[in-house]
């Protein structure tokens, strides 16, 4: 799958608030996702990412 900035995404698991949609807010070496619900921010390394999201919703 291919990304970029502004993507809502799901992954396999929720966040500890709930939500399993983010909106990414970067992508490259590393990826940042904001989480919708309580808009925190992770950053997971591209491989990662890309294994820890199931779905693009837009
Ligand atoms: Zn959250």
């Amino acid at each position: 799958m291919e990304f970029e900035v502004g993507n809502i995404v799901k992954t396999k698991k929720p966040h500890p608030c709930g939500s399993k949609e983010w909106e990414i807010t970067r992508v490259g070496i590393d990826f940042k996702l904001k989480c919708k619900k309580c808009g925190s921010i992770v950053t997971l390394e591209r491989t990662k990412a890309q294994k820890a999201i199931t779905k693009k919703i837009k």
